[in-house]
């Protein structure tokens, strides 16, 4: 099966997070009709990483997820490119790096390992369990795939999701004296969030946050009794410091719930690619028993979660030669940290 065969086929079998079942039968079936070794790590009840070596200890490992984001788009393509969900994140990086680790198993190369997870898109549940598989720590070096364009991303901001939350008293419209508005209070906190400038880094760039939801209220004629709105902040500091600055900001105004976190990480530079900091969140940050990390992969981050994510065939091509490339330089030793 050839590479964009390959991409098409797992893209053919649906693997929205939390449906992931399918997609890993269909991988350990293929990865153990070309040889390897295959090990379905259960995360859930209907959710398997799949983990496929060719020897015990691997030193290198290629890594991505096997869910996407619905809905689930059936594959099309024309001479240029594959179009599709999971197109370039992250089938076609599967098929990518499974086609470079045959490549380089036809050079005598067997010291590489494949490491599929479930949950990216959602909880990263899936990479929290394997980083207590034993594998972790003989691995020296992760070579984890997203949509980089090709780039060697050296760093990657993290994410900081919360809720801010405010409480009032409910109380009929036309006396507003009677009551007190959560969501007059809400606007006022969010005011001062979006007029808070936030700590810009040298290495990883501007903290930038998203206000992505608000709700509160009852009806249109009380005084909503209870409002609440989502933030996601990119981090380009660790987020203690974040937090400290929007809790002395909402004071005794409100309360900020903590949904969940993974901090910025630096990852391996090697000589001779082209380099730069992302903006997105990986499993990265939960692999940390998984040796050094390096992230890398074909397609754009701007077109993956859209209705038009395709990837450039030549992209997956030019993937396969780059993760030869890095791998067997790894290997050799010949990658700077
Ligand atoms: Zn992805």
């Amino acid at each position: 099966m050839d590479l964009f065969e390959l991409t098409r086929s797992l893209m053919c079998v649906p693997s929205t997070s939390g449906d992931e079942e399918a997609v890993g039968f269909w991988l350990r079936d293929h990865l153990e009709t070309l040889g390897w070794v295959v090990e379905l790590q259960s995360v859930s009840e209907n959710q398997n990483n799949v983990i496929a070596t060719l020897n015990d200890t691997p030193r290198v490992w290629f890594s991505t997820h096997l869910d996407t984001v619905p809905p689930f788009i059936s594959p099309t393509e024309d001479d240029g490119k594959i179009y599709g969900r999971g197109a370039c994140d992250a089938k076609g990086i599967i098929a990518s790096q499974i086609t470079a680790a045959e490549r380089l198993r036809m050079e005598g190369i067997e010291d590489i390992g494949l490491l599929f997870l479930v949950e990216e898109e959602r909880t990263s549940a899936g990479a929290k369990k394997a980083n207590e598989h034993a594998l972790a720590k003989k691995c020296e070096y992760m070579v984890n795939g997203e949509p980089t364009d090709l780039d060697l991303a050296i760093g990657s901001k993290g994410t900081f999701r919360l809720k801010i939350k405010t409480r009032g008293k409910a109380a009929h419209s036309a006396y507003p004296e009677e009551g007190e508005s959560a969501i007059e209070k809400l606007i006022e906190i969010l005011d001062d969030v979006r007029n808070t400038k936030f700590p810009e880094d040298d290495f990883f760039g501007e903290t930038t946050v998203n206000v992505g939801t608000i709700e509160g209220g009852v009806a249109l004629n009380v005084i909503p009794p209870q409002a609440e709105a989502g933030l996601a902040i990119r981090l380009t500091t660790r987020r203690e410091p974040i937090q400290k600055a929007l809790e002395s900001i909402i004071r005794e105004r409100g309360e900020l719930e903590v949904l969940s976190c993974s901090e910025p990480v630096k990852m391996l530079a090697v000589d001779g690619f082209e380099q730069k900091v992302v903006r997105f969140t990986t499993d990265i940050p939960y692999l940390t028993n998984w040796g050094q990390p390096l992230l890398l992969g074909p397609g754009s981050i701007l077109v993956a979660h859209t209705k038009d994510e395709y990837v450039l065939k030549a992209d997956l091509e030019r993937a396969v030669e780059l993760y030869v490339d890095l791998a067997r330089r790894l290997l050799n030793g010949g990658a700077r940290p």
